[in-house]
């Protein structure tokens, strides 16, 4: 691997389109090479040596010191941080709305061709070329979709890391049973909590923090940050926790994040 182009032994060289992603100068034990949305991609495997420079350096960077956090995952927002941060959810952007919109739109046009080749009778060459590249256009205005997505729960999961605490508690979510559900909201909801979850679980274990998911039956929602008093009448609607016992009133998840971050019964990731 070069900087700007590659070897691959059946094809001899190939030039990068972007630079900066494959690692140059390293023992590269195997690669693939992948085709999405009209673009190819390589991935490469490397021998990285445990003691390497790399990793003495990541240890270096990563020493988790800071205090713990809780972090509440929401359809509202993306994520709600002890420390009193909140991540957007991307979904309700207006930009990713707003794709997502002429998404649908082009998958209506692609169906349309369909039924015009269709009712042709077969196979007419234009009407086969017009539907590849409509699929095309398709593939590739959902693939930049998911990059949008992708990209901000990687942002979000490096600004959370980036604190270096020394643990992370999240609730536990049953994703298993929430992705059954019929519906569709709540099941890509699930899927984006899966998603992020692992993540971030995989992005903490690198670093060294510690994991927890509190028990399953820890009310984190309904209970009083300030007093302990569990609110059995907090209803999902309720996006201000006010305590009936003592008054105190905070923004629901921001209440629960504190829950968590205060657990004390929890498992480790
Ligand atoms: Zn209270």
């Amino acid at each position: 691997i070069w900087r700007h182009k590659l070897m691959i032994p059946t094809l001899k060289h190939v030039r990068l389109k972007e630079y900066g992603y494959l690692p140059v100068g390293l023992a590269v034990t195997s690669g693939t090479v992948s085709y999405e949305a009209g673009r190819f991609y390589v991935s490469v495997v490397v021998d990285i040596d445990e003691k390497s420079k790399y990793n003495n350096d990541l240890e270096a960077i990563y020493q988790p010191t800071g205090e713990g956090v809780g972090i509440d995952l929401g359809i509202k927002d993306l994520a709600i941080v002890s420390d009193g941060r909140t991540f957007k959810n991307i979904n309700k952007s207006s930009k990713v709305r707003r794709l997502e919109k002429r998404l649908r739109r082009m998958q209506r046009q692609l169906s349309r061709k369909y039924e015009f080749k269709k009712k042709k009778g077969g196979i007419t060459a234009t009407a086969s070329a017009n539907i590849d590249k409509q699929k095309l256009k398709v593939q590739k205005l959902y693939q930049r979709l998911n990059h949008i997505r992708e990209d901000h729960e990687n942002k979000a999961i490096h600004e959370i890391v980036k604190q270096k605490p020394r643990f992370i508690t999240v609730e536990d979510l049953n994703i298993k049973g929430m992705m059954k559900n019929r519906h569709l909201a709540k099941a890509v909801a699930a899927e984006r909590f899966y998603s992020f979850l692992s993540k971030l679980k995989r992005k903490a274990e690198i670093i060294g923090i510690e994991m927890r998911v509190a028990d399953r039956f820890y009310p984190s929602s309904k209970t009083c940050h300030a007093c302990g008093y569990v609110h059995k009448g907090l209803k999902l609607k309720d996006r201000v926790y006010i305590c009936p016992q003592c008054g105190y009133t905070a923004d629901r998840d921001f209440n629960a994040s504190l829950n968590l971050r205060d657990a004390k019964e929890y498992r480790i990731a």
